[in-house]
């Protein structure tokens, strides 16, 4: 009989990010009676590129990181996916997090392919300098891999316009060509597109008002609790409260805060600018103030016990596997929006189908990004400058479009949403692999 030590030591080492990704793939290829040719091409990345990036610090000192770029599919176009900065960055999570990309530029039906970047570091503390010789670096080191028609990055955890437009200057000094194409999300000043900053929450803002809408419930009825408060977060929290949800939980890496009573993130973001910590309105690193907390209704919470807390919405907009087995039964929300990539595990996904939880998958929930950075990336081309107004039309357009055929599919298919959603994005890559030759007939 196997050592169970050993066993159970196996069985951790095989659940990463990737072999997530897996499970789920694999139930919708078996729902398909997809054939080996068939899972051949979704099983592996086309190509992975597994560099070091040094970093000269302030002080003098370096130090080196290891920096991913994952291509996994370009039958519909440029690879196209984000760069991460964070100490967790690993190939199994950027493997996971590029074939995700792929699912969902089909899913919302944009001329790309997928991939994601990250470099495995810790950004914080860094000084303004050292983020830009970094930036600069993984551009350097990754080489012909990057290019306005062969990969292009963008933005994720802690990475941002300023960034970008450190990469994009980077790819002109070195190719000597001007190439607006090479990343999307950069700053509006030089050549980024109104709108991109919160295209994420914007997109998931709109799926969510449309589901509500058909299931006849009324927003201003509905609590809110959102994990991570960043370029996701704070923007959804912001829409949701104008329009007149309640947001009873906010939280970032530092910590969380609840109340009954409501929370006014416009005031939270003010103090966050501030302070660096979603709690900084109460709070001074530790110190908290107990008077202004209970004037406000406030209770503190932690980042994991958000997941569980009492409202009708849960929106993970941080980090993966953050609604797991362990948790997923304590979930009291009605409704989950996954800003965030892949936070939700295909075990905890089952629980959640059994409860009547409905989920609406990131693939198709945070495509907005993807959407406006495809938005930018054609007036780059083109010269063109959308209007604020223009681009949020058309992303309501598009992935409502896209939500409404996701809602087809699972209808048709009597499938949940997340494998609706990559049903729908693998039978439009295999389209156009069909028309490019890359398999034989079985596709
Ligand atoms: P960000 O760096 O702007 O914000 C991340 C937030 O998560 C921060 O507030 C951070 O404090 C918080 N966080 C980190 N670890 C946490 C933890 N353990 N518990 C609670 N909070 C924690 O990143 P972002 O761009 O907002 O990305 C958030 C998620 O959205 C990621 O999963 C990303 O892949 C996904 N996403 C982002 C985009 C985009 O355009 N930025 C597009 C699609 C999907």
């Amino acid at each position: 009989m196997m050592n169970t030590t050993l066993m159970n030591n196996q069985q951790t080492k095989v659940d990463t990010p990737y072999t997530r990704f897996l499970t789920t793939l694999n139930a919708v290829l078996d729902h398909m009676n997809a054939d080996e040719e068939v899972r051949a091409i979704f099983e592996h990345p086309q190509h992975i590129h597994k560099k070091t990036v040094s970093l000269m610090r302030d002080d003098g000192s370096t130090e080196d990181y290891p920096a991913f770029r994952v291509q996994f599919n370009n039958a519909r176009g440029p690879y196209k996916g984000g760069i991460r900065f964070h100490p967790e960055a690993d190939l199994e999570e950027v493997k996971a997090l590029s074939a995700l990309m792929a699912i969902k530029t089909a899913v919302v039906d944009v001329p790309f392919g997928g991939a994601k970047g990250g470099i495995q570091c810790e950004p914080k503390g860094m000084s303004r300098k050292e983020l830009e010789a970094l930036s600069r670096e993984y551009i350097r080191v990754m080489g012909d891999a990057i290019g306005p028609y062969t990969d292009c990055p963008a933005p994720d955890v802690n990475t941002n316009s300023m960034i970008m437009g450190w990469m994009r200057d980077e790819y002109e000094t070195i190719s000597g060509v001007f190439s607006p194409g090479v990343v999307t999300g950069k700053p509006l000043e030089y050549g980024g597109s109104q709108g991109r900053d919160e295209a994420t929450a914007r997109g998931g803002f709109f799926v969510l008002e449309e589901v509500l809408e058909r299931a006849a419930i009324d927003p201003s009825e509905q609590r809110v609790a959102i994990q991570g408060f960043g370029n996701a977060g704070a923007a959804i929290a912001q829409f949701l409260h104008e329009k007149g949800y309640t947001i009873v939980a906010l939280s970032d890496s530092k910590g969380g805060i609840y109340s009954r009573e409501g929370i006014d993130p416009f005031r939270i973001n003010k103090y966050k600018k501030k302070t660096g910590q979603v709690r900084g309105l109460y709070c001074e690193e530790s110190i908290c103030d107990a008077g202004r907390m209970q004037a406000d209704g406030i209770e503190l919470i932690s980042p994991k016990d958000i997941i569980t807390c009492d409202c009708d919405i849960l929106v993970p907009a941080a980090l993966d596997n953050v609604i797991t087995a362990r948790n997923a039964g304590d979930i009291k929300a009605e409704f989950i929006l996954e800003l965030a990539n892949g936070p939700t595990t295909p075990e905890a996904d089952a629980i959640l189908e059994k409860k009547g939880v409905r989920v609406i998958p990131d693939v198709l929930a945070n495509a907005g990004g993807v959407t406006v950075s495809y938005f930018e990336w054609t007036q780059g081309r083109s010269g063109e400058q959308w209007t604020a107004d223009r681009v949020d039309s058309e992303l309501k357009r598009i992935i409502l479009g896209a939500y409404r055929e996701v809602r087809r599919e699972a209808r048709r298919e009597g499938l949940s949403y997340r494998h609706a959603a990559f049903l729908l994005g693998i039978k439009r890559m295999l389209k156009t692999m069909r028309v490019r030759g890359w398999c034989n007939g079985s596709c």
